[in-house]
């Protein structure tokens, strides 16, 4: 119940500071930390948030919307809220989670997330990382990237540079952890192409780091959407090759982008998975289906990508749900082909996701 999840954790922000560290520390990630010789210093499951929690910047609070947290500004409101600036502080909201036994969700953007009208019932945590928490790329093509810096501008960076490998990076709206977790993707290339490691704390506090071989990817899915030991990703570390074209490729995946995806409209992005193997897309099946500009609500098809459903305003979570079941019903009914959805529904209760 919202009441009493707020209740458990009313004055319970100092616990934050006071949290014992978990018993084993990770030389994993160290050793990759010695051979990457990182800048940013790698978290260990030694570190104590009373050494690295910087209070004042983060703070506890009740009822904090949803919608807006969402690029959908679509959502009702969380029991509890906390505002993130770094890994460090990440790591100490998994561990009051679990010193509180909260339902936890840990978000990026919320650029890929379709909130319930009655909020969540539990600990979100918001992820802002300070936006020069990317490493420089080193000789080798490898950078390091904190969860909560921009997906977007990593891509741009290192196009620029002459690294390839992000370039489709570039337009999405979404953060380095929420990339990795949905495996994000676009113009033929898909975050799991350039993953090397992935850093990330369990529901236990414990850091650990996941090698290539330890996280499985596939379209729009990653194997840590289904770990239930994972409380967050806190840094990806990617290897990209050199690329004179990395730069126009961008360019041209963005010109694209702009003629084509309603980017300045409230949406998440591509709603459905195109279906595999049919050589043929969503939105292609939803435009034939005329379903272009059909509303519910204050939901719409966009007009200009029909695998967009955009909130023009006022939009709840039942208006787009039930948009999507009636683009569901009639593209079966038409074609034949059972559209699965690429956005995240977040219910209000956890246990009924
Ligand atoms: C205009 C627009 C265009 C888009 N274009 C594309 C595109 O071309 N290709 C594409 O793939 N997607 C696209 N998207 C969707 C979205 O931007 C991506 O899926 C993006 O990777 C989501 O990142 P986020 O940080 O916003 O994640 P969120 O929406 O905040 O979260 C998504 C999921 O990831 C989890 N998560 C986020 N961060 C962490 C973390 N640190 N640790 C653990 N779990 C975490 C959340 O709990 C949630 O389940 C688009 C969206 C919009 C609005």
């Amino acid at each position: 119940m919202l009441l009493s999840t707020e209740m458990a954790l009313r004055n319970l922000w100092p616990l934050l500071s006071i949290t014992p560290s978990a018993a084993h520390p990770s030389p994993s990630v160290a050793s990759h930390a010695a051979s990457n010789r990182l800048l940013f210093p790698p978290l260990t499951t030694e570190d104590t948030p009373a050494s690295i929690l910087d209070i004042e910047r983060a703070t506890l609070r009740n009822r904090k919307l949803l919608r807006d947290l969402s690029t959908f500004s679509i959502g009702g409101p969380c029991s509890l809220f906390l505002e993130v600036h770094s890994p460090a502080q990440l790591l100490s909201a998994a561990r009051l989670a679990r010193a509180r036994s909260l339902p936890l969700l840990v978000l990026g953007r919320g650029s890929n997330c379709l909130f319930s009208d009655r909020g969540f019932d539990g600990l979100v945590v918001l992820n802002r990382s300070p936006s020069a928490s990317a490493e420089p790329i080193g000789p080798t093509g490898r950078v390091r990237a904190w969860c909560g810096y921009p997906f977007n501008r990593l891509g741009v960076q290192t196009a620029a540079e002459g690294w390839g490998g992000l370039e489709f990076a570039g337009g999405i709206p979404g953060t380095v952890g929420g990339a990795a977790f949905m495996n994000a993707g676009a113009d033929g290339q898909e975050t799991a192409d350039v993953v090397e490691t992935v850093e990330v704390v369990t529901r236990e506090g414990e850091v650990k780091l996941l090698g290539r071989e330890d996280v499985s990817f596939g379209y729009r899915w990653s194997s840590m959407q289904e770990m239930k030991e994972l409380a967050a990703i806190l840094a990806v570390t990617f290897r990209l090759h050199p690329s004179t074209a990395a730069r126009n490729r961008q360019r041209m995946f963005l010109d694209r982008r702009r003629k084509t995806q309603p980017i300045g409209d409230r949406s998440a992005g591509s709603v459905f998975r195109n279906p595999v193997g049919m050589g043929v897309t969503a939105g292609e099946l939803i435009d034939i289906a005329g379903l272009k500009g059909f509303e519910i609500g204050g939901a719409k098809v966009s007009e200009l990508h029909a695998n967009f459903i955009v909130n023009k305003g006022g939009a709840t979570a039942k208006d787009v749900l039930a948009l999507i079941g009636y683009i569901k019903d009639r593209v079966d009914r038409l074609f034949g082909i059972q559209l699965k959805e690429e956005i995240r529904y977040v219910p209000y209760d956890h246990n009924s996701a």
